[in-house]
């Protein structure tokens, strides 16, 4: 039986996932026919005039009245969004991008045209080099690493090889989610 996705495209996915929940297995206790849903995450989208936007669901697998689920809430994110972060996948890959590519986190972070405090532009940078050679891990077991580039930078390295897996995507990092259903900052 599958398990309950945690990453999602778009909201037409979810529907479809939701009219789909009895068929699904919890990913904790790996029972069918439990899950239920159980709300909605909002964001705080960096867009003027939107004050808040869908950036996952809440599913709970139910132990409530004949059900034997085991309480556990799973949460289902749209992959163009990052965990914990009001920035989109798109902006955190050309924030990366601008970070490896000679210039300062602060330049690459105003480039992003975001009202986020510059101060994010480090903690973002942190999360990054925390995150890396996890994510270089898990590219790993899809494709073998492009050669290495001249500066041996290895934030820039693994971008190079998250643009070799992913060639054609406008997000790499949206496509990472979505692809290997697992959270690309954790
Ligand atoms: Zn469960």
């Amino acid at each position: 039986m599958p398990q309950l996705q945690r990453f999602y495209a778009s909201e037409e996915e979810f529907q479809r996932i939701h009219g789909q929940l009895k068929l699904l297995q919890c990913p904790y206790c790996r029972q069918t026919g439990m899950l239920i849903k159980n709300g909605i995450t909002y964001g705080y989208p960096d867009k003027p005039g939107i004050r808040d936007e869908i950036r996952g669901h809440r599913i709970y697998c139910s132990k409530r009245g004949n059900r034997t689920g085991c309480g556990h809430t799973v949460g289902m994110f749209r992959s163009e969004f990052i965990r914990y972060f009001s920035l989109t996948a798109l902006l955190l890959w050309q924030f990366w991008q601008g970070c490896v590519s000679g210039g300062s986190k602060i330049g690459a972070f105003r480039a992003l045209g975001t009202s986020m405090h510059e101060s994010g532009a480090y903690r973002l940078y942190r999360c990054l080099q925390r995150n890396h050679s996890r994510i270089r891990t898990i590219l790993l077991r899809h494709s073998s690493a492009p050669s290495p580039p001249r500066t041996p930078d290895p934030l820039r390295h693994t971008l190079l090889h998250l643009k070799a897996v992913f060639p054609e995507a406008s997000s790499p990092i949206s496509a990472f989610q979505q692809t290997f259903q697992i959270s690309f900052l954790s």
